[in-house]
């Protein structure tokens, strides 16, 4: 049994992780969704409402385990006995970004291979950071997230 943990920050989830997830769930026998923090680290929303979210979105989805973690993601692995690392690419920035990370993974545990998927030319614009800023200049973000985090967000923000 495969096991694939997805880490990030989900500050919001949007529809760009949601496609990434999905098509992992295809793939490994179970997906973890973990949102790393840090508790010294305030993010846009709680990390216990970021899982609340992600939650709601992946309630049809049998093999995706929704979770939170503080440390060292190759910890967290270990500890969940997972052999994969999950994670999107959208660009060459992330590319680079993402090759780094990968690596310095690797070298702290040698067991644990990331497994990138790109994502869908319609997400390929879409980040947590850009739905955020939308919000807080009451935009509309819609096309952008599921529509439970929509909903919760837009009442949230007074839209
Ligand atoms: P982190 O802080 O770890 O980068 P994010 O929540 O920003 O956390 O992203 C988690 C993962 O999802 C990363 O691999 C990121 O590249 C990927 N990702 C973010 N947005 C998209 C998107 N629109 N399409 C595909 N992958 C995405």
């Amino acid at each position: 049994m495969t096991v694939a943990i997805y880490p990030g920050s989900f500050d919001p989830i949007t529809n760009g992780h949601i496609d990434i997830l999905k098509s992992g769930a295809e793939i490994f026998d179970k997906v973890i969704i973990a949102v790393s923090y840090n508790a010294n680290k305030e993010g846009f929303l709680p990390v216990s409402t970021r899982a609340e979210l992600i939650q709601e979105c992946v309630k049809d989805l049998p093999n995706v385990e929704v979770d939170c973690f503080e440390g060292l993601t190759v910890e967290y692995a270990k500890k969940r006995g997972a052999t994969v690392l999950l994670r999107g690419l959208r660009t060459s920035f992330d590319f680079e970004y993402e090759m780094q990370l990968s690596q310095t993974n690797h070298a702290l545990y040698n067991n644990i291979k990331t497994v990138f998927l790109i994502t869908k030319p319609e997400y390929n614009f879409i980040s947590s950071s850009c739905v955020r800023e939308i919000l807080l200049n009451k935009g509309d973000i819609t096309n952008f997230v599921p529509e439970a985090v929509a909903k919760y967000l837009t009442a949230k923000c007074g839209i």
